[in-house]
């Protein structure tokens, strides 16, 4: 081994020097009762310098998926083989993850929305700034774990700021089938960080409150695939996928929504691939006496769809990203060997872990 040249990190109550792998809680907060909020934090600093990599996970509280890759990745790495640093905030919204609420409880405040934070503002908003500056502003690039919001689900995939050309390395790094381009939302974690000049992607995967195995074990391959891209792990071959959809335009991705109030039934399935014309799922009323169709207005994939069965007129349906002829032919040839099982969503038997 050579000598260590790594950089050591400061997050203000400490620091952890090159070579040293730290679990610790950071206090962020107080609660009514005078005790501390504090958000779980690992940090393994490589012997040997490198990109200083941030991964969060739980800021909207209810949203499990990432704290258990998280976990994982904490477990899996040791300095001794890192080049740079691996940051991980285990959770983000401590008060919302305590009540398994998306939001932080009582104000309903969206911690999403309140980065970089104010040293003087609401409560959310002063946990946004010392998570911010402590543990994602000092590093140079970002993955934010995430799922579906209760009552719908969403395929595995990246949303990322494509015309970043880093956001666009990290993004095809990661791996996952399906990108979807967009500058995200003011106050996100993935927006702040990107302007900021720290390059970040979210990961959208699954369902919220559930551990899905087959999503974590391919988010922490994900993770393992940037650390090579990016030379934190300089041993290791990155992976790539098969197919690769970009949603890179207004036009090839679409949420379809209710036109009318009633109960919804899906038609697709069990594969999320739809051409053009097929019923993605009728709208009836209680006596059945109307029946409205929703076809796909293109062939694509469903990347997100409803699950709660009523609909209000506005509610959304499915989430919808067109594909090309050459990734339309791949998805068939591998739904005929098999595998495309992962992606079995519309389906009793794959509902539970998909
Ligand atoms: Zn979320």
């Amino acid at each position: 081994m050579a000598d260590s040249n790594g950089v050591p990190f400061d997050y203000g109550d400490g620091c952890v020097e090159p070579g040293e792998k730290a679990h610790f809680r950071y206090e962020v907060g107080e609660t009514y009762l005078g005790d501390s909020v504090a958000v779980p934090v690992t940090v393994i600093n490589g012997e040997q310098k490198g990109p200083r990599l941030f991964l969060t996970a739980a800021v909207h509280g209810d949203e499990l998926n990432g704290v258990k890759v998280i976990q994982k990745v904490a477990t899996q790495y040791d300095p001794a083989e890192l080049r740079g640093t691996l940051v991980c905030v285990h959770v983000v919204n401590v008060p919302g993850y305590k009540a398994q609420t998306r939001y932080v409880p009582i104000y309903d405040l969206d911690l999403n929305r309140s980065f970089p934070g104010l040293a003087n503002g609401n409560t959310a908003s002063r946990m946004a700034k010392q998570i911010y500056d402590r543990f994602i502003e000092p590093c140079d690039l970002g993955i934010d774990f995430h799922t579906s919001t209760r009552n719908r689900t969403t395929m595995y995939h990246v949303r990322a700021d494509l015309k970043d050309p880093t956001v666009d390395r990290l993004a095809e790094a990661f791996g996952a089938n399906v990108v979807l381009y967009g500058e995200g939302a003011t106050g996100s974690i993935r927006t702040t960080a990107t302007n900021d000049g720290v390059p970040t992607i979210t990961v959208e995967m699954g369902r919220a409150q559930q551990f899905q195995p087959h999503l974590i074990e391919r988010a922490v391959r994900g993770v393992a695939n940037v650390l090579s891209e990016f030379d934190l792990l300089p041993e290791r071959e990155p992976t790539h996928p098969s197919w690769y959809v970009t949603g890179d335009s207004e036009t090839a991705k679409r949420w379809l929504r209710a036109d009318v109030g009633g109960l919804v039934e899906m038609q697709w399935g069990p594969y999320p691939l739809v051409h053009e014309g097929d019923p993605i799922c009728t709208i009836t009323d209680h006596f059945e006496l109307e029946q409205r169709t929703v076809p796909a207005p293109f062939t694509g994939l469903l990347v997100g769809f409803r699950e709660n069965p009523v609909a209000l007129p506005g509610h959304p349906l499915c989430h919808i990203v067109e594909i090309d002829r050459e990734t339309h032919d791949v998805i068939t040839r591998e739904i005929e060997s098999g595998e495309f099982d992962g992606y079995r969503v519309h389906d009793q038997d794959f509902r539970r872990d998909t």
